[in-house]
């Protein structure tokens, strides 16, 4: 930042100022520049008294009739005001003597505020007043706005009148080019979709004029914030592409099926779908090449991921190369694990398991069979990628379930396989389906394969919506299926934050309905439950020992016990769609009609339509953008993904439309103006440290 661009240049900044900038992230000229107001208000026009709506913000001006102060249950000081139009009324909760002396009969005031239905008619409570002297001045202090009047994000000590004028003084160095603002869009484009230039973008933004509808600025609807808009889009999908860029700039070993990924197949129970081999197909194609994948599969819940995951690291194996599977959980990495070494052991193949929960003697013989290459295909939890383990030939790193993962995590994985210049293929999979839009600006890094089928003879899952004071008649629905031989979850759900809490319900829910239910073998299972008591709970319920499983949501992921039929889902209504989606993704896995409870205490008007869509379908997509429709992007991809999603103005639900249009200019970009690609991203995202560390 040169001297001219520096804040200091403004007049009233000092180093007291340039502390509460910092407050709100401002440090330079350009920092202040996009600072963008929050909203708008209008304070260029005098409205008359009898034009005003509720709900509107206004400023008007009035004679006070009146001013007493009034003794009810809270003392307030009431003043109306009138002009030739009608009048309103000011109300006060909070007054000096002084003030009350000031608002007398006769006096002139000028008034800006929100305008209310009050119980006389129209009032304002607590208004910005100003005096206005009987001599009216044209220029003076009485003057209305030129321009509306935009309202910023603020910070202690920085207040709105205060900020205006900065920003009043930088819109005129901006005006007159005294502060240089570099525009990065190549004119063609600006031409092509008829976008204001930057500057002009930033004029208009600071100081609309005065004719310019409040709402197309607000809800980000006028060409000003689209220019802006599209280009923190464009950094931001620019940002992923040049991370994908320079991955495939590596290179990694080319990985190819053989003989063990046939006889896996040929011993399978069943055939795969067709979304499965398509799949299946395009993870070949990538890891032949002799750069390294990374390649994203979603998948509904229950559609066959895991041999995917298994066939792509039989083809690390099948090269001298070793693979690893990654688990969110460790329920889920303990299946994977002994799903996969029971499927190995026929082709003679090595399989070790990791997690947090290890002996230390275990441990250590895990770790040295990792280093030395003695075991070729790994699985676990994130214990995987911490800084002892190492891999003797790392080929290819999958991570399940990545939405549970950050980001960094997933990098990290990859660099473990690091050797020099080579890294090993990546393959993500996910079963939290997310609508394409946002998995364009969520996952512009990664390729996308898409199993969309179901394996054949799945039954779809009936779905009821009970409230809690039918427990009783529930808990014997439940009571009926076990004695009819079925398998059922019970689901504890409470605030996440408090795992011990959720705990502690899970183990009060089981112990009353074995009271209940004396004849019904009952387990539990929950997140504070040592790693092999879990293990040989989930064990004992999927050979048939346990008739009824009370859990946390530690279940949530992955587990699959084809004859549980029944789940039970308590306080339903505080989980998010795609939790409930993933949930309920446990039952109907076998041949048999399932079905879920979701049990409710109480319902707002968006948990009913929240647990109305559960009802209604069963397609992950669907969930998802019904979900996105209902609670907006950073809910649904996780709290640990939004770090990457973080935009200053850009909503990828409302900015829908952009974000197709952004990807399709993104790469011509790549291509063509390379150059400026850069400076983009460093301007919205300061990408250049994010992903340094990594
Ligand atoms: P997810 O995609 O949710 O990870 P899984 O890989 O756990 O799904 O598969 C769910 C169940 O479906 C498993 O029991 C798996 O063996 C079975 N399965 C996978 N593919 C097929 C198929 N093509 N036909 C029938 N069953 C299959
Ligand atoms: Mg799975």
């Amino acid at each position: 930042m040169t001297e001219a661009n520096s804040l200091r240049s403004l007049k009233g900044v000092g180093p007291r100022m340039l502390e509460r900038l910092a407050k709100l992230n401002i440090v330079s000229l350009s920092d202040l520049l996009f600072h963008l107001p929050l909203r708008y208000q209008d304070r260029s026009r005098i409205r008359a008294f009898g034009s005003l709506r509720p709900g509107e913000e206004v400023l008007v001006e009035g004679t006070v009739d009146l001013s007493e102060i009034k003794f009810g249950r809270r003392r307030m000081l009431l003043v109306q005001i009138s002009d030739a139009s009608g009048s309103i009324l000011l109300r006060f909760f909070h007054f000096s003597n002084q003030q009350k002396q000031q608002l007398a009969h006769g006096v002139r005031l000028r008034c800006f505020a929100e305008v209310r239905r009050g119980p006389q008619g129209l009032e304002m409570v607590h208004p910005e007043y100003r005096l206005i002297p009987d001599t009216s001045e044209p220029e003076g202090p009485s003057e209305t706005d030129k321009t509306l009047t935009p309202v910023y994000p603020v910070t202690e000590g920085l207040h709105q009148i205060g900020l205006r004028k900065l920003m009043t003084q930088l819109i005129e160095y901006l005006a007159q080019d005294k502060i240089q603002l570099t525009e990065l869009l190549p004119p063609t484009l600006l031409a092509e979709k008829q976008m204001p230039t930057l500057k002009q973008a930033l004029l208009f933004i600071h100081q609309p004029p005065t004719d310019t509808r409040i709402s197309d600025l607000q809800d980000a609807r006028h060409p000003a914030y689209q220019r802006l808009i599209f280009e923190e889009l464009l950094a931001h999908y620019l940002s992923l592409r040049q991370l994908r860029y320079r991955m495939q700039q590596h290179v990694a070993p080319v990985l190819k099926a053989g003989i063990h990924a046939q006889h896996f197949i040929d011993a399978l129970p069943f055939v795969l779908t067709v979304a499965q081999q398509r799949v299946y197909a395009e993870i070949e194609k990538d890891i032949q090449q002799p750069r390294p994948m990374q390649r994203l599969v979603q998948g509904d819940v229950g559609s066959g991921k895991t041999v995917i995951a298994v066939l792509a690291a039989l083809s690390a194996v099948e090269q001298g190369y070793q693979a690893v599977i990654m688990a969110p959980t460790e329920i889920l990495a303990e299946q994977h694990f002994h799903n996969i070494e029971h499927w190995m052991k026929a082709l003679d193949i090595q399989v070790t398991w990791l997690s947090g929960k290890l002996k230390a003697a275990q441990r250590r013989e895990a770790l040295a069979e990792l280093a030395d290459g003695a075991s070729q295909i790994a699985v676990g939890t994130h214990a995987l990628f911490q800084n002892e383990v190492c891999f003797a030939r790392l080929g290819l790193v999958v991570v399940d379930e990545q939405h549970r993962f950050g980001v960094h995590q997933r990098l990290a994985l990859r660099e473990k396989g690091r050797d020099g210049n080579r890294y090993p293929h990546q393959l993500i999979m996910t079963a939290t389906p997310i609508p394409r839009t946002l998995s364009m600006a969520a996952y512009a890094d990664l390729d996308v394969s898409v199993i969309d089928e179901l394996p054949p003879g799945r039954k779809p899952v009936e779905t009821v919506v009970l409230p809690e004071s039918r427990r009783d008649e529930i808990v014997q629905r439940v009571h009926r299926a076990c004695q009819k031989g079925k398998q059922v979850y019970w689901v504890c759900t409470l605030i996440e934050e408090s795992e011990a809490l959720q705990c502690q319900a899970a183990e009060e829910t089981a112990q009353q309905l074995q009271e209940a239910l004396s004849d019904i073998k009952i387990a539990l299972v929950h997140g504070r439950m040592k790693a092999a008591e879990k293990e040989a709970v989930m064990q004992a319920f999927k050979q048939g020992g346990i008739d009824l499983l009370v859990a946390t949501t530690v279940i949530e992921v992955g587990v699959d016990v084809a004859n549980a039929s029944l789940m039970i889902i308590e306080n339903a209504e505080r989980l998010g769609l795609a939790q409930l989606h993933q949930l309920r993704g446990r039952v109907g896995r076998g041949e048999q009609a399932s079905v879920c409870v979701l049990m409710y205490k109480k319902l707002s008007q968006q948990a009913r339509e929240r647990l109305g869509v559960m009802r209604e379908t069963s397609d992950g997509f669907e969930i998802a953008r019904r979900d996105l429709a209902l609670r907006g992007p950073g809910e649904i991809l996780g709290t640990r993904q939004t770090g990457l999603l973080q935009f200053k103005i850009a909503d990828l639900q409302r900015d829908q439309l952009l974000v197709e249009q952004v990807a399709r200019v993104a790469d011509r970009l790549l291509e063509n103006h390379s150059s400026c690609t850069e400076a983009l991203i460093e301007r919205w995202t300061g990408a250049a440290s994010r992903f340094a560390d990594v």
